[in-house]
């Protein structure tokens, strides 16, 4: 999160009509050309931006915990969990590259990609598309130490030793909402995507260790204000 500034050139996206995106042929044309990283394309459905995530060589565990989060968990969620969202997924592009990679020289857990600053990969996909494509970065092993609210105040026991990984999936989707929202409204302040994305990470954790456990579990209200980076 936290914003990195960069200069940005704001550049037209092309293309005013609804064309089809048929990605597969041009992803596979694209991709060769790029060394040393993986891609995986994740299609969630109606409602949901395609995702290309690109990844170093041994991240792909990571990818497919946020490919898992993202095509199964999220749709699923209740409600009144992911109704803060709703406005975001509809404003979004039809598709997001999203840079993994296991820390960010700056410390953040990620930023959205202001337009005109996204990778080569962004840039090219959105010229054969015609479309605007966005661009995030996500900083795995920062997110994966990521403790947005103590613990100790989520009476969840241990879970079987489960714990780390919903928190791992619970940290990687708020966070990656959290850049989503940037990008689709970027002139929202901080504060308030940070709150939004807070709560949101509460509410998941609730609600997958409730899964898991088969009932409710004790917990203070969703705290506000807790740095996040
Ligand atoms: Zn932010
Ligand atoms: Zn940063």
């Amino acid at each position: 999160m936290r914003l990195q500034r960069r200069t940005s050139r704001e550049r037209r996206s092309r293309g005013a009509g609804s064309p089809a995106v048929h990605p597969p042929g041009l992803l596979q044309r694209l991709l060769e050309r790029i060394r040393g990283r993986e891609q995986l394309l994740v299609r969630a459905g109606e409602g949901f931006p395609l995702l290309l995530l690109t990844y170093p060589t041994g991240g792909a565990d990571v990818a497919h915990t946020v490919e898992t989060a993202f095509l199964h968990t999220l749709p699923r969620l209740p409600q009144h969990i992911l109704a803060p969202y709703a406005e975001t997924l509809a404003a979004l592009p039809v598709m997001v590259v999203v840079i993994l990679r296991p820390v960010n020289a700056c410390g953040c857990l990620g930023h959205h990609h202001p337009p005109g600053t996204e990778s080569r990969l962004a840039r090219r996909l959105s010229m054969d598309l015609g479309r605007r494509v966005a661009e995030i970065d996500l900083a795995y092993e920062a997110i994966r130490a990521w403790e947005p609210h103590p613990i100790s105040a989520l009476a969840v026991g241990d879970l079987g030793g489960r714990r780390p990984a919903f928190r791992f999936e619970a940290a990687l989707l708020a966070v990656l909402l959290h850049e989503l929202e940037h990008i689709a409204f970027p002139q929202r302040k901080e504060r308030d995507i940070r709150t939004t994305s807070n709560e949101f990470y509460a509410n998941l954790m609730q609600e997958l260790v409730r899964r898991e456990s088969g009932a409710g579990y004790g917990m203070s209200s969703p705290a506000r204000g807790t740095s996040t980076g």
